[in-house]
């Protein structure tokens, strides 16, 4: 599943590419995704000169003067450069071409992506109004996640995950965030004290940060190579873990199943 690292390196080897450009033509050859994509949208699209390539949370929005194109990876989906000529793949949905030898490439085999049409403001969407703070944004902070928990029952890695209380943070994301501030993930979110939600706050961006450096480093191949979605080498130092010696305590790392997410932490180092 593409993360918000993915979505934010995507965005940021499309947009010098992109931005002030104009799509030659877009061709729909297969729009059945999470909602149909428009059959408008090559009309809407023609002609267009693209103003700003922008992300909220997992959401990519082409911003256009008469309105935004929104799209969304979904379960497997992929934007790629691919040269003007290049045979098809299988699941490439959507095309579109610029002006030149290059052309977009949409490609989603599992169809929970999403590309859509919007017109005025889109952050006033429904699928972006209610979002949380951005992670790596000034308004996530020791105090914003403080009042997002305060007086929940549920997990703090649970909560955590939820888009309300801030966007963009995976399941493999929040175990290794969780560790980092030494945090177990099973406490209720209410039962964090001050100094532990701003250790959290932290290790939530010095993950996210990581998992983006190590995509900026294969930024080019990213963008005009395979283009494939998947999980950045982020060294993890619990998830995917069970068993293994912590890299701080050599404790056994455990796992157990939480809001029916695989969730791995240190007994020791979380306590
Ligand atoms: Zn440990």
């Amino acid at each position: 599943v593409p993360e918000l690292p993915e979505v934010e390196t995507t965005r940021r080897g499309l947009a010098p590419l992109l931005v002030g450009r104009t799509f030659r033509s877009v061709e729909i050859r297969d729009g059945r995704l999470r909602e149909p994509v428009p059959t408008a949208l090559p009309a809407l699209l023609a002609d267009r000169r693209l103003g700003a390539l922008e992300r909220r949370a997992k959401y990519l929005l082409f911003r256009y003067a008469h309105g935004t194109l929104l799209l969304h990876l979904g379960m497997s989906g992929s934007l790629r450069l691919a040269p003007r000529g290049e045979p098809l793949r299988r699941h490439d949905h959507l095309r579109f071409t610029l002006v030149g030898s290059r052309e977009l490439r949409f490609h989603d085999p599992r169809r929970f992506g999403l590309c859509v049409w919007l017109t005025g403001d889109p952050l006033l969407d429904a699928r972006l109004a209610r979002l949380g703070p951005e992670p790596l944004g000034d308004e996530f902070d020791g105090d914003s996640l403080r009042a997002a928990l305060r007086g929940r029952k549920a997990a703090v890695k649970v909560l955590l995950m939820d888009p309300a209380v801030v966007v963009g943070v995976g399941n493999i994301y929040a175990s290794e965030a969780l560790f980092r501030a030494g945090i177990r993930p099973a406490r209720a979110g209410g039962s964090l004290r001050t100094a532990e939600t701003e250790r959290l706050v932290a290790a939530v961006r010095e993950v996210l940060l990581a998992a983006l450096r190590a995509g900026g480093t294969t930024l080019r191949d990213y963008v005009d190579g395979g283009g494939e979605a998947g999980a950045f080498r982020v060294r993890l130092r619990v998830y995917g873990r069970a068993g293994e010696a912590c890299t701080v305590c050599a404790a056994p790392i455990r796992c157990r199943v939480l809001g029916q997410r695989s969730t791995f932490w240190c007994p020791t180092c979380q306590g």
